[in-house]
């Protein structure tokens, strides 16, 4: 269904850039646990300098968050979107289906948006439905598990702990299919995949090519950020990043505007308040 541009998304800036000028959107922290563990992943909370996805100044229950929001749209009315992406992942935390329901009472008119890493996406899908959440962001780093094992140390799921290759092998399985259900039931997904060199930068293709054949409407390669188990490695530069995005352009629609937002960002993209 969403396989063409839905209206939902000309509202939100990060799927349509000729929106990041006249809408903006917070991120509402309430979720700190996580499933898996990335090797680039440093999350942090307490914390107001850095900006990149995983810190936030605080970890706000559900209702303390609904304040938060309440602050930050009367400080930027242009924010239309209202959406959780952290500190962890939202669809490990039961905190970000409270928060939703009181999104729909306060917010009526805002479009609820997620980002996961997609494990419990299939899973989760008919609650967030039930929620109202129309656009959705899931992190593929790989499809391929023998370059998965690279990138994830670990996946937990239904209490059981994968390791190495059988966590890779889990964790694409689970995303493709939550990827595909969530397409088949009309929402907006956008594929986020994290540029690592030397590990999956000569399979970026790959990807792109699966989503598109399951509806995903657009594609935000991001430079990696080098920290933790990945600190040894470099960023990709600006002109290869730019190369791999335009490579892939051919094959799906591409975020070239994304700002690596941190959990609790609020306003314009680029323009935070
Ligand atoms: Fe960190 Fe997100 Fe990876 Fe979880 S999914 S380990 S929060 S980067
Ligand atoms: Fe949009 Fe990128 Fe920020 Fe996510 S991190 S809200 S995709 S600009």
């Amino acid at each position: 269904m969403n396989k063409e541009f839905n209206t939902v998304g000309f509202g939100h800036p990060c799927f349509n850039p000729d929106a990041t000028l006249y809408h903006g959107r917070v991120h509402l922290p309430v979720a700190p646990k996580c499933n898996i563990k990335c090797k680039y992943c440093d999350r942090k909370t307490g914390c107001v300098n850095e900006n990149r996805p995983g810190v936030t100044t605080k970890v706000m229950d559900p209702y303390e968050a609904i304040l938060y929001a309440k602050k930050m749209l009367k400080r930027e009315p242009r924010i239309s979107v209202i959406g959780i992406a952290g500190p962890g992942d939202p669809l490990y935390n039961d905190e970000t289906f409270l928060t939703f329901k009181l999104i729909s009472l306060e917010f009526k008119d805002m479009i609820k948006c997620l980002s996961t890493n997609g494990l419990l996406l299939s899973d989760k899908l008919p609650l967030l439905i039930n929620c109202g959440v129309s656009t959705i962001t899931v992190t593929i780093n790989a499809i391929d598990p023998n370059i998965g094992k690279e990138i994830y140390d670990y996946a937990i799921y239904k209490d059981n702990t994968y390791r190495g290759i059988d966590a890779a092998k889990l964790l694409i399985e689970k995303q493709l299919e939550g990827i595909e259900a969530a397409c088949d039931n009309g929402l907006l997904v956008k594929v986020n995949t994290v540029l690592i060199p030397g590990i999956n930068d000569k399979h970026i293709d790959d990807i792109a090519k699966k989503i598109k054949e399951l509806g995903v409407y657009i594609m935000n390669i991001m430079p990696l950020i080098p920290q933790a188990e990945f600190s040894h490695l470099k960023a990709p530069k600006c002109n290869e990043l730019e190369k791999v995005r335009l490579q892939n352009s051919k094959i799906i629609s591409q975020m070239y505007h994304c700002r690596q937002c941190r959990a609790d960002a609020a306003g314009l993209l680029g323009d935070d308040i």
